[in-house]
């Protein structure tokens, strides 16, 4: 048996002399240490000794055993320095003293004007909240009155995730989760909250419609918040961002998350009100629903609708980006095409 030690001892440094990789280690390892390896026999051999035998001889393969052991570790160390070192030598090396010639970047035309807004609202007490862009199915459709089955879903169609989450179809899809973070205001003191956010709908792509787009929304909640309240902000917002005096009117529209709801126009810009190709010869551009809350959403949000109104609009931020510029294709936002999308940055 001793005899038969001292050539698997042989052996093993043999074969480690000639182990180039970590899978003809592992190879070794296991075909000395492993169930059936050499050294695991031999220990298994030690039941047919004497008591005697089995003492000396058991010190003898424990201590084979361990030897292999360390030296398996130690060539493992070898040959991950002659990685990391062929790693370095294969990489290649940065001057850092040599100056760069990088271009700055510029910011993207929605992200501009989406600062704009922001910088405008907060001015006015709004609260700038960041709407998650995975949402529930109840965020997005149930908690903003849009039940299973409605027609609303249809027109909605966007990418589900296998948890059942979605990406959200609309920048509504936070509402309830900040009435609920922010619970209902005090007395003269309305909730002001602005949320802009990008939004996702599996579209067929053209010129105005694309799988991705950005929306801003607002939202005020108070004991006494009207109409009036609502066209008052609409008005400041759009005259700061079209940099003129503009018109603005309501229609009454139908949305399932307010009550009564609005599409608001402004006067084309292009033909001044006279009517154009762009308007349609109307003389005025939709350009975003808006409207009273429902109280269905308020009850759901937690906020009692027999004590509380609020108003709610969704500016299409893409759409207003489009019209503020006069950009005909909606795909030149996410082109990634540098040269185009610089002409619009300050
Ligand atoms: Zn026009």
């Amino acid at each position: 048996m001793l005899e038969n030690l001292d050539k698997i001892k042989q052996q093993f440094h043999d074969e480690l002399n000639a182990v180039e990789s970590k899978g003809e280690l592992e190879k070794i390892r296991v075909s000395f240490l492993g169930k059936k390896g050499l050294v695991t026999q031999e220990l298994k051999n030690l039941r047919d000794l004497t008591p005697e035998e089995k003492k000396t001889a058991g010190m003898k393969v424990n201590s084979l055993k361990q030897e292999i052991e360390k030296a398996i570790v130690e060539h493992q160390k070898i040959l991950e320095e002659r990685e990391y070192l062929e790693e370095i030598k294969s990489a290649k090396v940065y001057d850092f003293t040599i100056p760069s010639s990088r271009e700055v970047g510029t910011l993207h035309p929605i992200t501009i004007i989406q600062k704009q807004i922001e910088d405008i609202f907060k001015t006015m007490g709004f609260i700038i909240e960041d709407g998650l862009e995975i949402q529930t199915e109840y965020n997005n459709f149930e908690a903003v009155n849009i039940p299973k089955n409605h027609p609303a879903r249809d027109m909605q169609d966007t990418y589900y995730l296998e948890n059942g989450q979605l990406l959200k179809t609309h920048t509504s899809a936070a509402q309830n989760t900040i009435m609920r973070k922010y619970g209902e205001p005090k007395k003269g003191e309305p909730l002001k909250v602005l949320f802009p956010g990008r939004c996702f709908r599996n579209e067929n792509l053209d010129a105005s419609h694309e799988n991705t787009f950005f929306q801003l929304e607002g939202m005020m909640i108070g004991d006494d918040i009207s109409i009036s309240n609502l066209i008052y902000f609409m008005k400041v917002l759009l005259s700061e961002v079209f940099e003129r005096d503009v018109k603005v009117r309501l229609r009454p529209g139908f949305f399932p998350f307010v009550e009564p709801g609005f599409e608001l126009d402004i006067n084309c810009a292009i033909c001044g009100g006279d009517g154009c190709a762009t308007c349609k010869q109307t003389g005025w551009l939709e350009l975003l629903p808006c409207g009273m809350i429902h109280p269905n959403v308020l009850s759901m949000g937690g906020i009692d609708p027999d004590k509380y109104t609020g108003f709610a609009f969704g500016l299409g931020l893409t759409r207003l980006v489009m019209m503020k510029y006069n950009i005909k294709d909606i795909r030149m936002f996410n082109s990634g095409n540098l040269k185009q999308l610089r002409q619009f940055t300050r």
